[in-house]
């Protein structure tokens, strides 16, 4: 087989992935001596599979698996740009909103928890461990290690661009669409498990004096017994919230 041209061009925030010195809209040019996947040309650039929403092989829509033999012109796009072009040609589904996040990513965990969503996390965890549990529960892997999202198995996932948990969750809040599925107050931050409302009578030789005196709706996770009540911390995770879902709207 000849050798043959391929260029391929990086849409949107995908050049994150191409080196610091490269711009938006990168062109890379790779040459190839046999019949190769477009999955394995796209990844060969530093590109993790499922941060691809839609590729285009000379203008046409293809999928992971189709094969490059000729020369051609290729354009890769990222998820942010779903609602362009092809809109029934994506590759990547938002439609899933249970996560399991790397020993990294504590922070994150913690924020996403908070406004409801089930994120498993183990600071111990190892690749394969975390491969396992996305596979099992059906979840979305959350890292920042590029070369684990590249993993053939790996399904639906992302990485964080920012190191700030707060922007990694106005992050995930986006390219999964979750605005809609946010019920703050709901799963324990600590543990994962769903919060049940509890009478006071059954929690009060566990409270603080004052707190027995101000307050009296309160929640406690059934996984670690941990009590949640809305006293001044709730507040500031209240103002927490209310910025990430107002940003991740794209309001502020
Ligand atoms: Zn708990």
């Amino acid at each position: 087989m000849n050798p043959f041209k391929v260029r391929l061009c990086f849409h949107g925030d995908l050049h994150v992935f191409l080196g610091s010195r490269v711009a938006s809209d990168a062109v890379f040019e790779r040459r190839l001596t046999e019949k190769t996947s477009i999955k394995d040309v796209i990844e060969s650039c530093g590109v993790p599979h499922p941060e691809v929403d839609l590729i285009l092989v000379d203008k046409q829509p293809v999928g992971f698996n189709q094969t490059l033999a000729n020369e051609a012109k290729v354009e890769v796009f990222p998820v942010q740009s779903r609602d362009t072009i092809h809109t029934d040609k994506r590759l990547q589904t938002t439609d899933i909103s249970r996560f399991v996040a790397d020993g990294h990513l504590g922070r994150l965990t913690r924020n996403l928890r908070l406004l409801g969503f089930d994120v498993a996390y183990d600071q111990t965890a190892d690749d394969r461990q975390l491969l396992e549990v996305m596979v099992r529960e059906n979840r979305a892997l959350l890292t920042r290690d590029r070369r684990l999202l590249m993993h053939a198995i790996v399904q639906h996932g992302y990485c964080p661009r920012s190191q700030k948990a707060n922007e990694q969750t106005i992050e995930v809040v986006r390219r999964f669409d979750l605005s809609r599925l946010i019920a703050p107050f709901t799963r324990c931050m600590r543990c994962n498990a769903s919060l049940q409302q509890t009478a006071k009578a059954e929690i009060i030789d566990k409270l603080e004096p004052l707190t027995k005196i101000y307050y009296d709706q309160f929640r406690r996770c059934p996984g670690c017994n941990q009590i949640y009540w809305s006293g001044s911390h709730f507040l500031k995770l209240q103002k927490r919230i209310e910025e990430i879902r107002s940003r991740a709207l794209g309001k502020a």
